[in-house]
C-alpha cells in the first residue's frame, strides 16, 4: 500500500471499477426484497450545487446500505429541463450572438434549446459520477425523453377526461413590448421615481367624511381608474370604517364605485384608501377573486388601452397616463402630485419594459380530488415524514392548496395536447413568423385572409386562444384546420409524475416490482411544490402512494450562516472542495453537519475531520498489513473456535463492536445520519486504533489478537462504506488483491459477528 491515500488517483479508478462490475444496476428478482429511490432531478444544463451534494451523499448511503444488507435495489438518476431557467440561460447565449427568442418559430427555437441542453447536460452527469452515486445509469431519464412525454400527456387526457381541466382567466406578467409573458423569475423589480398622483373621488348622496365631499387616493397609475369600480381600506384602520356605509363616484367615467375592507391594504401607503384594478394587478386580482368583485381589463396585448377607456382608446400607457391627468385635473380632482415618489417597478428583464400585469386564459386543474387522499396518507400514517415537524408545513400547504393553473406561456416543455379548430374559432390571437422572416400578429380569422394555414402553423410562435375556445384533447392533430396550444405544462406537473415517468408506468417489469419507491429524500423547500404533486398524481393514477418515507434534509447554509447567493459572494462550490478534500470527505462531512432536518452553516471543519479520517483508516490498514507480515504467522480467520484464547480487551472489543452496528443500524432506520456516521467515527478511531491497536503491540499472542482486530477492522470498513465510499473501496482492493467481489456488493454486518466468508479471504 501506499503511504498516503490519494483521492485524485483513486476516485475515477474506483468508480469505474463498481459500473463495470455491474452493482449498481438494479434487477427484478423476486426472491428478494425492492428498495428504491429516485434522484429528485437536478437542472440538466446547470451545474451542481451544494444541496445537491448532500441530497446525493444522503441517497447513496442509503441505498449503498440497503444494497448490502442484500435488498434488491434501483436508484433512478435523471434530469429536469427546468423550463424557465433554461429558456432564460439559451436566450443569454442567444443575445451574445446579437438575436432573440423572436427570430424563431416555436419549433426551431425548441430544437435549438434541445440541441444547446444535450451538449451541457454531460457536466451534471459527470458531476454525479464524481460525488461517486451508485445510480442505475441505463435507467437514466430526462424529463423531456419520450417516454415521460407520452406519460404526462396521458396524464392529462386522463384529468380531461375525468372533468378535472378548464380553463380560466389568470394573471400574468405580460410585457406589450415583447409581446409576449414572463414568469416570476424573469421579472426583474428596479427602483424608480414617478409622479404619484393624488386623486379625489367624490362621494355620493351628499354625504361627507371628515368635512369633505371626497376621499383621496394616491396611485402611480391614474389610467387604470376607467376600470375601477371598487376602493379599500384596511378593517384595522378604525378612522376609516364608516367610509364602509358610503358610496363614490369614479372620477374618470362618473359610475358608482363602492368599498370593501381587506387586511392587505397597506395603511401607510398614500391615505390609505387605495383603489382596486383587478386586472392590472397581483394583489387586487387576488382581492378581487376573494371579494367576488368584477374583473375588467383596460388593456388590449399590443400595449393600447381598448374601449373601456373612452376617448383615449388605442392610446399607448404612457400617453393615456398624461392624458388621464390633465382630464382629472380639468375636473378638479387632483388633490396634489408627488413628483418625487420612489417606487420598485417590474420590468422584463429582456428590455428594461414595463410589465403590464394581465389577465390571460390559462389551464387549470381541480385540485381537490387529488389533494384529499393525498391529504389522507400523510394524516394516516402510512406516508411518513422526517422529521416529523415538518409535517405542519404539509397539512398546511394542502389546505390551502388551490386550483393549479398548470400552462406556462414558454416553448422549453411539454407542449399542452389541446388543438383549436381554427374555423370554429376565428377569434384566437395568433403571432406567427412569415415565409418573408416578419413577424406578424392578429386574429386567425383575419390572418387567414393573407396567410396560408401552413404558413401560419410553420411559423407561430403564441396562439392565445380566448376562454370560451372550442379545443379538442389530443396526442395526434385531430384534422386538418387545426392549431395546437402554443402553452406548455407547468414544470411541476410533469416533475410531479417522476415517480411513474422513471419507472416505466403503467406496465413495465420494473414499474410492477419497484413501484412504490421506499423513501423520497429531497429538500424541504419543495415540499408543497413537488412532494405534494407526486402523492397527488402518484395515488390518483396508481391507488397507491409514490414512497412510504419522505425525507427532508435542510438548507446548507453558507459559513456565514446567511443563506448562499451570488450577490453575497458567499456560494460555496462543490468543486472546490471536491479536488482539495475529495469526495469521500465532503459527502460525510457535510452529512455529519446535518442536525436531523434544520437548515445547517456549511461544515468546514467536519469536512476536514473526515479527510484526516480517510487517511487515519488508510495508516490502519497499513500497519495492519505490516504486523501481520512482521508476524511471520499465518494468522487465522476470525472465529467463535478461537473464543477460549480471547483475552478481555479482546471481548471488549468486540462486543463493542456489536454495539456500533446496532447504533448504526437504529439510527439510519430513523434518517439520523449524523448520528450513525459519528459512531463509526468513534468506534474506528477511539477505540479500535487508539486503545485496540496500541495494546497489542506488545503482546505475545500476536496471532489472535491480529486475527481479532482484521476482523474488526474488515466489519467497520463495511460499516463505513456507505458513507465514504472511495476510500473504503480503495483499502479493500488493497487488501484483497485478487478478490473479484469488490466491497460495494458485500453483505452488511450481521449481529453474531460470525465468521465471514467474504472477509475472510
Ligand atoms: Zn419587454
Amino acid at each position: 500500500m501506499e503511504k498516503r491515500y490519494d483521492h485524485q488517483k483513486w476516485e475515477s479508478k474506483i468508480y469505474s471499477l463498481w459500473e463495470e462490475s455491474g452493482a449498481f444496476k438494479a434487477k427484478v428478482d423476486k426472491s428478494k426484497k425492492p428498495y428504491t429511490i429516485l434522484l429528485p432531478p437536478p437542472n440538466a444544463s446547470g451545474k451542481m450545487h451544494i444541496g445537491n451534494v448532500l441530497m446525493i451523499a444522503i441517497e447513496d448511503l442509503l441505498i449503498r446500505w440497503k444494497r448490502m444488507q442484500g435488498f434488491s435495489t434501483l436508484w433512478t438518476p435523471g434530469t429536469d429541463h427546468a423550463g424557465f431557467e433554461t429558456q432564460i440561460t439559451f436566450e443569454r447565449e442567444l443575445r451574445k450572438n446579437g438575436k432573440s427568442r423572436m427570430d424563431f418559430d416555436r419549433q426551431s427555437l425548441y430544437k435549438n434549446i434541445w440541441d444547446f441542453v444535450i451538449e451541457n447536460r454531460e457536466l451534471i452527469n459527470d458531476q454525479i459520477k464524481q460525488m461517486g452515486a451508485s445510480v442505475d445509469w441505463d435507467k437514466y431519464t430526462f424529463m423531456l425523453d419520450n417516454k415521460v412525454i407520452k406519460i404526462v400527456t396521458d396524464t392529462f387526457k386522463k384529468l380531461h377526461k375525468d372533468k378535472l381541466v378548464y380553463r380560466d382567466d389568470y394573471m400574468v406578467n405580460y410585457c406589450p413590448n415583447c409581446g409576449t409573458t414572463f414568469a416570476d423569475l424573469e421579472v426583474k423589480h428596479i427602483k424608480r421615481k414617478d409622479p404619484l398622483v393624488y386623486v379625489k373621488f367624490p362621494i355620493s348622496d351628499n354625504k361627507k367624511f371628515k368635512g369633505k365631499d371626497h376621499v383621496v387616493v394616491a396611485t402611480v397609475r391614474p389610467e387604470t381608474i376607467f376600470v375601477d369600480t371598487h376602493l379599500a381600506i384596511n378593517p384595522k384602520d378604525k378612522h376609516k370604517r364608516q367610509l364602509l356605509s358610503f358610496k363614490f363616484q369614479n372620477p374618470l367615467t362618473g359610475k358608482k364605485m363602492e368599498i370593501i375592507e381587506d387586511e392587505f391594504v397597506d395603511m401607510e401607503f398614500g391615505t390609505g384608501v387605495v383603489k382596486i384594478t383587478p386586472a392590472h394587478d397581483k394583489n387586487d386580482f387576488e382581492v378581487a377573486k376573494k371579494h367576488g368583485l368584477k374583473i375588467i381589463s383596460l388593456l388590449n396585448l399590443d400595449g393600447r388601452l381598448n374601449e373601456k377607456s373612452e376617448d383615449l382608446e388605442g392610446q399607448k400607457v404612457i400617453n393615456a397616463r398624461e392624458k388621464t391627468i390633465d382630464i382629472l385635473k380639468q375636473k378638479g380632482l387632483v388633490e396634489k402630485i408627488d413628483e418625487d415618489y420612489q417606487h420598485t417597478v417590474s420590468v422584463c428583464y429582456k428590455g428594461g419594459h414595463d410589465i403590464e400585469p394581465t389577465i390571460l386564459p390559462n389551464w387549470f386543474i381541480k385540485v381537490d380530488p387529488l389533494k384529499k387522499p393525498a391529504h389522507e396518507v400523510v394524516k394516516k400514517g402510512q406516508v411518513k415524514i422526517y422529521p416529523k415537524w415538518q409535517e405542519k408545513k404539509y397539512h398546511k400547504w394542502m389546505k390551502d392548496m388551490h386550483d393549479w393553473p398548470i400552462s406556462r406561456q414558454v416553448v422549453w416543455g411539454i407542449r399542452i395536447p389541446a388543438w383549436y379548430d381554427v374555423d370554429e374559432n376565428k377569434n384566437l390571437k395568433i403571432t406567427f413568423l412569415s415565409k418573408q422572416k416578419e413577424t406578424i400578429t392578429g386574429t386567425v380569422g383575419n390572418l387567414l385572409k393573407e396567410y396560408s394555414l401552413a404558413e401560419i402553423e410553420k411559423g407561430l410562435q403564441t396562439l392565445l386562444a380566448p376562454k370560451g375556445a372550442v379545443y379538442k384533447i389530443s396526442t395526434e392533430k385531430p384534422g386538418e384546420r387545426y392549431l395546437q396550444e402554443t402553452d406548455t405544462f407547468d414544470t411541476w406537473f410533469s416533475s410531479g409524475q417522476w415517480p411513474l415517468t422513471t419507472l416505466g408506468y403503467p406496465d413495465s417489469k420494473d414499474f410492477q416490482y419497484f413501484y412504490p419507491t421506499d423513501v423520497l429524500e429531497t429538500g424541504w423547500e419543495i415540499l408543497p411544490f413537488w412532494v405534494s404533486r407526486m402523492l397527488m398524481f402518484g395515488i390518483y393514477l396508481t391507488g397507491k402512494a409514490p414512497f412510504k418515507d419522505i425525507y427532508l434534509h435542510g438548507l446548507v447554509r453558507a459559513m456565514d450562516g446567511r443563506k448562499m447567493s451570488k450577490s453575497l459572494g458567499n456560494v460555496i462550490s462543490p468543486d472546490e472542495y471536491l479536488e482539495k478534500y475529495g469526495a469521500d470527505a465532503l459527502r460525510v462531512g457535510l452529512i455529519s453537519g446535518t442536525a436531523n432536518g434544520k437548515d445547517f452553516n456549511f461544515p468546514k471543519d467536519k469536512i476536514l475531520a473526515y479527510r484526516n479520517f480517510a487517511n487515519k483508516i488508510w495508516n490502519m490498514a497499513r500497519f495492519m498489513n505490516l504486523m501481520i507480515e512482521e508476524s511471520n504467522k499465518n494468522i487465522p480467520i476470525y472465529s467463535k473456535t478461537l473464543e477460549s484464547k480471547l483475552k478481555k480487551q479482546d471481548k471488549d472489543i468486540i462486543m463493542s463492536l456489536e454495539k456500533t452496528i446496532k447504533k448504526v443500524n437504529n439510527s439510519l432506520e430513523k434518517y439520523r445520519f449524523a448520528e450513525a456516521s459519528e459512531t463509526i467515527y468513534h468506534f474506528m478511531w477511539d477505540e479500535l486504533a487508539s486503545n485496540y491497536l496500541e495494546s497489542i503491540k506488545d503482546r505475545n499472542d500476536k496471532e489472535i489478537a491480529l486475527s481479532i482486530f482484521r476482523h474488526i477492522y474488515l466489519n467497520s470498513l463495511k460499516l463505513l462504506h456507505p458513507f465514504m465510499p472511495f476510500v473504503t473501496e480503495a483499502i479493500w482492493q488493497n487488501i484483497f488483491k485478487s478478490s473479484d467481489k469488490p466491497l460495494i456488493i458485500s453483505s452488511w454486518p450481521s449481529l453474531q459477528t460470525l465468521p465471514n466468508k467474504n472477509i475472510n479471504k
